[in-house]
């Protein structure tokens, strides 16, 4: 069948901070829950939203809040260019979408977490195939990533994975090399562009060797969680039964009661 996994070309994209605007969108919360006005918040934040005055138990409560009580994963906009981008990359090139979100890192709310993420990718038309929920994001394989948190970022260089650094407060600390920067989606597409035309060079491939989508009408979600198997292996299943399956992807954190802002 055309179209399996090996001849595609795997972006990994985060969620939050890369293609919802999840910083704003929690200001805003943050500001009813505090009860300031919202120009009290900086929009420039780091890790842990220590500039807001949270700190770990806070900011988890917040956080469910956010979730059960907000719609924070239903309620984000969408970072400016992110889903045309996505969409040319999927529709024209046939780059196939893995996104890889680390939002389950507060228990107890999974179902609404997932169905709010689901809803919402469904909501705004973004063309994906595979929806992972992991912490260790390298262990979720794709040619390239696009992730803004620095602890992703730098477990991704550990393992020798290409990432593109999405830009924003978060993540001014780190390096713009080896995978690079974007400030924005124009640049991350262009970045993205180059690694699939590279990989398809290297591949010898002088055409678009993929399906812009599976054929068949069905597009079953399948959740998986091991949450600690490479995802590899999980390539090689796909390709063995030839289907052409959406697939979810449930991971357990690494720690229990791990806290961090970003998925
Ligand atoms: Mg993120």
């Amino acid at each position: 069948m055309t179209g399996s996994l090996s001849e595609q070309f795997v972006l990994g994209i985060d969620l939050d901070g890369v293609v919802a605007d999840f910083y704003a969108r929690m200001r805003e919360i943050a500001a009813e829950w505090r009860g300031v006005p919202l120009d009290d918040l900086n929009r420039s934040v780091t890790y842990g939203l220590p500039e807001w005055g949270f700190v770990k138990k806070e900011y988890e409560d917040l956080h469910r809040f956010a979730v059960t009580q907000r719609n924070l994963f239903t309620s984000m906009l969408p970072i400016e260019g992110a889903l045309q981008a996505i969409r040319r990359l999927a529709e024209l090139e046939g780059v196939r979408v893995r996104v890889i979100t680390h939002r389950l890192f507060v228990s107890h709310f999974h179902k609404i977490a997932v169905g709010q993420t689901v809803e919402w990718l469904d909501a705004n038309a973004v063309p994906y195939w595979d929806l992972c929920f992991m912490c260790d994001k390298e262990l979720v394989d794709a040619d390239v990533y696009v992730e803004d948190s620095p602890r992703n970022i730098k477990q991704l260089r550990q393992a020798e994975r290409e990432v593109i650094v999405y830009s924003n407060s978060t993540n001014q600390e780190i390096s713009d090399e080896p995978g690079g920067r974007a400030h924005d989606w124009k640049q991350a597409e262009l970045m993205i562009r180059d690694r699939y035309h590279r990989w398809r060079s290297e591949e010898g491939r002088s055409a678009r060797t993929t399906e812009l989508r599976p054929k068949g009408d069905h597009a079953a979600a399948n959740v998986h969680s091991d949450g600690g198997r490479d995802d590899r292996s999980q390539r090689r299943d796909d390709r063995a039964d030839g289907g052409a399956l959406a697939q979810v992807r449930v991971g357990h954190q690494r720690q229990v009661g791990e806290t961090t802002p970003e998925g």
